[in-house]
């Protein structure tokens, strides 16, 4: 079977549509109570790159594990192409701050992964597996080990092993937090040029004003905890978008709107 053939069967090929409805999340921890998120209301149509931006602690990562249906929300409900979500949503990809490769394995075993849980025929797995690998630039690397690779490559190891069994969603939690600027950058282009390729329905976490604006066709701006959804953004620039956007004043003027807007609510 060829990579095609298998994610022609395997998996849904184009993004999944996301409605989340009056979405609440209370922690209880040692008889402590924490509302991480209230009456959340969110749509995101199939296909569409979306950002959720907001201070730390305001409940981002938590409305992302509701959605991958890894947590049951206190009240609400979700619904992925219409279906409500009711166990884990095994057509997503995730990709955490940290790479969570395990170190024991290659970088091609650690992107097969999904194959290997997924029982998936393996020809066809590592074939894709290496296209991934070639697209973001690590062909030469797949006998290497996590630890002998940078930062921003096990990061891109991880993105490939997130997309390595076609998700309909990509799920993306903070992940170049922890690069430095440049490879962030870097990181920031070959995701736009991966997502432009295929069109997965992408939620992408992150405090940065400028890498949501850089990357999303939308940005959804979350209040600080208990988090809620302030207000949405249509970003009007063409994808992919050219790292020269960056110097565009029309960039710079919808940065500043979301600054406000963060100035106005406290957040800053
Ligand atoms: P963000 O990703 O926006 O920084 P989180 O979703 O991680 O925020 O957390 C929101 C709030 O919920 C925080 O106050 C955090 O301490 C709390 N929280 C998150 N996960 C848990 C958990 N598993 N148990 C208890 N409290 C949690
Ligand atoms: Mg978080």
């Amino acid at each position: 079977m060829t990579a095609a053939a298998m994610s022609a069967s395997a998996v849904t090929p184009r993004g999944v549509a996301i409605k989340v409805s009056d979405l609440r999340m209370v922690f209880e921890r040692e008889g402590r109570k924490v509302e991480a998120l209230s009456a959340t209301n969110l749509e995101i149509a199939a296909g569409r790159f979306c950002a959720i931006l907001g201070p730390s602690g305001c409940g981002k990562s938590t409305l992302m594990m509701l959605v991958a249906g890894l947590y049951r929300p206190t009240a609400g409900t979700i619904l992925l192409d219409g279906q409500p979500l009711t166990g884990c949503y095994t057509h997503a990809g995730i990709v955490f701050q940290s790479d969570v490769l395990l170190p024991w394995l290659t970088v091609l075993d650690n992107v097969l992964l999904p194959a290997t849980v997924k029982r998936l025929p393996r020809e066809a797995a590592v074939a894709r597996a290496r296209e991934l690998l070639a697209r973001v630039g690590l062909a030469a690397f797949e006998t290497h080990f996590p630890s002998e690779l940078s930062g921003g490559m096990r990061q891109r190891a991880s993105l490939c092993r997130a997309l390595l069994h076609e998700p309909s969603l990509l799920l993306m939690d903070e992940p170049f937090g922890a690069l430095d600027a440049l490879t962030r950058e870097r990181m920031q282009a070959d995701l736009s040029r991966l997502w432009a390729s295929d069109l997965k329905t992408v939620v992408f976490i992150t405090h940065d004003i400028e890498e949501a604006v850089l990357l999303a066709d939308e940005v959804i701006v979350m209040s600080p905890r208990p988090g809620r959804i302030l207000r949405r953004f249509e970003v009007p620039f063409a994808q992919p978008r050219p790292p020269a956007i960056r110097r565009d004043p029309a960039f710079h003027h919808m940065v500043d709107e979301i600054r406000a807007l963060f100035e106005e609510s406290g957040v800053l």
